[in-house]
């Protein structure tokens, strides 16, 4: 099996280029399993360094073995001026490099071409090794217990932001380093807002409530949406939270290997535009889930990606009706060979009664 570094290199090969500068945080850990602050990865095909300043010199050797670790120079573009060879072809990340260190390499190294390129490490990550599974399962399952202890502890009194920190407190116990966004949790007439930060407001019975958090583990996010009825639902809650079950449930049946993601997204939206309820299901579909909480793929209706085995994506529908409330439901997703595995377990029904 090629290593991570390997496929790169076969990228740099196809598009001609000598080598490749990575600034990106998270593409340097995924390349190198270097966890510092402060560093940057240029890989040449036959060539892989590592540089960093003084501060992590001995933490980088012991991570990333097989590196050739290089101390930063001030300015850091006479490292890479040392390393770079003449008339070659190096790309960097255009969404990570800033404007003033591009600046910067230009002005400092000559005789170099400088190729912006995009995505090429984040296309690498789309599709999860088993390594990568294992902790994206791990990190799922402990999302599964904070549902399950939702569940448990919802009630009317609590306020959102109440709910928010027992929730991150519970997590952090069992195992979570942390959480891998600011946890939403919107109750009432609020749940209508798709990313609405928890307030002072208090549950009351009757009130919708949607939570969705994720945690962090061993760099490893999860990402779950559950929504919850307090006491019994009316009938309009109930007929709200079925129809995004069911958008929910045709995209879940729909991916698999060679399904285009933007057609998953239409699956889903359709369903709900059936219903009349088109208008209010604003956002796209889903998203990879990685060492980031958001990445590529993307179940949208402007993406041009085909899901490929070992991509791990959520499927997220919601309608959310402005002064009345909202409903989502989120699982995450593994594409297998011969079609998903839907990781999250936790409850769908977990109405609160
Ligand atoms: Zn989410
Ligand atoms: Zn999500």
């Amino acid at each position: 099996m090629l290593t991570r570094v390997e496929r790169l290199r076969e990228h740099l090969a196809q598009k001609n280029l000598t080598g490749i500068l990575i600034t990106n945080y998270h593409n340097r850990l995924y390349l190198s399993n270097f966890t510092g602050s402060e560093g940057l990865l240029f890989i040449l095909q036959d060539k892989a360094y590592l540089c960093t300043d003084f501060r992590y010199l001995e933490q980088a050797a012991q991570e990333a073995p097989g590196w050739e670790i290089v101390k930063l120079d001030r300015p850091w573009t006479e490292t890479v001026r040392k390393l770079v060879e003449p008339r070659s072809r190096v790309a960097f990340e255009a969404e990570s490099l800033t404007w003033s260190r591009y600046r910067e390499l230009v002005q400092d190294i000559s005789g170099v071409e400088w190729v912006a390129e995009k995505g090429l490490v984040e296309k690498l990550r789309s599709r999860k090794d088993a390594e990568e599974i294992r902790r994206l399962r791990e990190a799922i399952r402990l999302t599964d217990e904070g549902a399950l202890y939702l569940q448990s502890m919802l009630k009317p009194g609590l306020s959102e932001k109440e709910v928010a920190l027992e929730l991150e407190f519970y997590l952090r116990r069992k195992g979570a380093v942390g959480p891998s966004f600011p946890f939403i949790v919107v109750s009432g007439p609020r749940s209508s807002l798709p990313h609405g930060q928890p307030s002072e407001r208090r549950l009351v019975p009757g009130d919708i409530v949607i939570v969705d958090f994720g945690v962090i583990y061993e760099g490893y996010c999860s990402d779950l949406t559950r929504t919850f009825i307090l006491g019994p639902p009316r009938s309009e809650q109930t007929a709200l939270y079925e129809l995004v079950l069911a958008a929910q449930e045709r995209a879940l049946a729909l991916a698999g290997p060679g399904v285009a993601a933007a057609s998953v997204d239409a699956a889903a939206r359709e369903v709900i535009a059936k219903a009349g309820y088109g208008d209010y299901f604003g956002h796209s579909l889903g998203h990879g889930v990685g060492l980031e909480i958001h990445e590529t793929p993307h179940l949208s209706s402007s993406s041009t990606e085909e899901l490929q085995p070992g991509m791990v994506v959520t499927v997220e529908p919601g309608v959310y009706l402005p002064g009345a409330g909202g409903v989502r439901i989120e699982d995450v997703i593994l594409i297998t060979e011969q079609g998903r595995e839907v990781l999250s377990q936790a409850p769908k029904h977990s109405f609160v009664l």
